[in-house]
């Protein structure tokens, strides 16, 4: 499959892919230089579009966008709203559950919520120091 990807695209996707993690459209516009922020936005909708980025509208901060490199879950927290990546794949198995009802499953996006660890260590904290005396 051959698709026309213009220059700024190419950059944008460049961004996402060294960084391997996922950023909002304000965080790749803050890692590029000379490049408008309607540049930007245009770029990652066409990415989106052709399947080269995901687009992940998650938890309480705005649609972080990744390189789609390879299946796994992602991990909400709740308290920060950060996203992070869990290396699982589900993909096969939900393929395997859409077919009984005759559906074809393309991709699939798993989300997880919950505390990330630097949350956790804030509430840990909290009962351990009233539990010393
Ligand atoms: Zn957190
Ligand atoms: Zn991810």
């Amino acid at each position: 499959m051959s698709v026309r990807i213009s220059q700024q695209a190419r950059a944008v996707l460049a961004v996402l892919a060294e960084r391997r993690c996922h950023l909002t459209a304000e965080e790749v516009l803050a890692s590029m230089e000379s490049i408008g922020t309607a540049t930007v936005y245009r770029a990652l909708d066409h990415l989106t579009e052709i399947g080269l980025v995901r687009r992940l509208a998650l938890g309480k901060k705005s649609a972080v966008y990744e390189y789609i490199r390879d299946s796994h879950l992602h991990f909400v927290c709740n308290r920060c709203g950060a996203v992070h990546d869990i290396q699982t794949d589900m993909t096969g198995m939900i393929r395997e559950a859409a077919k009984c009802c005759g559906h074809e499953v393309e991709w699939a996006e798993v989300t997880a919520h919950g505390l990330c660890k630097d949350c956790r260590a804030v509430w840990d904290e909290i009962p351990a120091q009233e539990s010393v005396q």
